[in-house]
């Protein structure tokens, strides 16, 4: 068989590592940009020697015990906790919110029980079935809290006020009452040694896999091959027909200094005026290795245009609509298969997008191998 695979992410270079041992076939995965990895790509920065998060800091994290024994198949991974800090308009607190920034906000010293109590009275109980992410923090950490913490960070990071994002976005952040400051619930976390390009350099490293790097897919380009992966944006693949798909994406200030900037990893700023929302020094991530000098990053984001890279699906109701009808285009297909994040348009983190690749490229080779009709899309979909 001879397959395309569109997109070297994680996404597609785990397809190609399943399907490059599961079936007899020649895989070609194919990428628009110089590099694998995509958003997750890393490189050592020349001028300072310090492993750089291409666009943007990435801490694999994850309770899911298959995909963290997989990743670690390919590389080493050092522990890290991602402690995350916020500068707010009220001062400096831990985040995600804990005891220690419940008892700090409020000038308090409350126990795990009387905060829950406490934190009970704040939230807004009018609230019965929070749909949006403001009634989410409402509800859950009342107003003072809300726009301390969440307003102007989330006009900044999605350009539109919290009334009109899911709740799901606000979810993302665990709430806390004990001292744990950990930003992740998650059982297993670590950062890569080697940075994630070189373990999507290793997932596609195999005689039945070639890489075109500086190549664009064309729709046009499917009859070439037996199946088409695409991990790209959906609505691109369709030329756009239903108009884009809603989008942030985020850019960089690049910042290069001695010795200890910010004395974390990374630093929220959520007060709407200052004109970042988070910095971040990349050598923190890599505490295992030295550097005299640093690089730091503060981090902006904007509404995706053309030729912008899309970060961040903004699932507004008109996006949610629209992605009605690619989806209703992309299931009459029986060649082209979409997975991952940009391809089914979801807010989806590292691990759940491997978790995704490896489901699927099991259940597709399995449809393929019983003569049944191969899946368009993953199962959630
Ligand atoms: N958020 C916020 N203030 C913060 C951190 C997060 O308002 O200091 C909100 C913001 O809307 C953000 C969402 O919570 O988009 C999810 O945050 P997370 O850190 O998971 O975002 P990511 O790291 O994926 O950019």
């Amino acid at each position: 068989m001879k397959i395309a695979i569109v997109g070297s992410g994680f996404s597609g270079a785990v397809l190609a590592h399943k399907l490059s041992r599961g079936m007899d076939c020649s895989i070609t995965v194919f990428d628009e940009r110089h590099h694998v990895a995509g958003n997750c790509h890393t490189e050592r920065d020349v001028a300072t020697g310090i492993m750089e998060h291409k666009y943007g800091p990435h801490i694999f994290h994850t309770s899911n015990r298959k995909v963290w024994d997989f990743v670690n198949e390919f590389t080493k991974f050092h522990p890290c906790v991602n402690r995350v800090k916020a500068v707010t308009p009220r001062g400096l607190f831990t985040l995600p919110i804990n005891l220690l920034t419940i008892n700090q906000f409020f000038g308090k010293s409350l126990r795990p029980a009387e905060a829950k109590v406490f934190i009970e009275t704040i939230g807004d109980k009018s609230i019965t079935n929070p749909q949006s992410f403001e009634d989410q923090a409402l509800r859950f950490v009342g107003r003072e809290m809300y726009e301390n913490f969440f307003l102007g960070y989330t006009i900044k990071q999605w350009g539109v006020h919290p009334r009109d994002l899911p709740a799901s976005i606000l979810q993302r952040l665990p709430i806390r009452f004990n001292y744990d400051d950990n930003y992740y619930n998650s059982i297993y976390q670590g950062i890569p040694e080697e940075g994630y390009t070189a373990i999507v350099e290793r997932l596609l490293k195999h005689p039945r896999v070639e890489l075109k790097l500086n190549t664009k897919f064309e729709r046009a380009g499917v009859s070439d091959f037996d199946h088409v992966f695409f991990t790209g944006p959906i609505d691109e693949f369709y030329g756009h027909v239903y108009g884009r798909l809603g989008y942030r994406t985020v850019y960089f200030e690049r910042h290069e200094d001695i010795g200890d900037y910010l004395g974390n990893p990374v630093i929220n700023y959520t007060a709407q005026e200052v004109p970042y929302t988070r910095v971040a020094e990349h050598k923190h991530f890599t505490p295992w290795e030295n550097h005299d000098k640093t690089l730091v990053f503060f981090e902006r984001s904007k509404f995706t245009e053309a030729g912008d890279i899309p970060y961040y699906p903004m699932r507004r109701e008109p996006d949610k609509a629209m992605l009605e009808q690619y989806l209703t285009l992309a299931r009459q297909e029986s060649k082209v298969s979409f997975i991952g994040r940009l391809a089914t348009y979801r807010y989806l983190d590292m691990h759940a997008v491997i978790a995704e690749a490896l489901d699927f490229s099991e259940a597709w080779l399995s449809a393929k191998s019983s003569g049944q009709k191969t899946p368009v899309f993953p199962a959630s979909i």
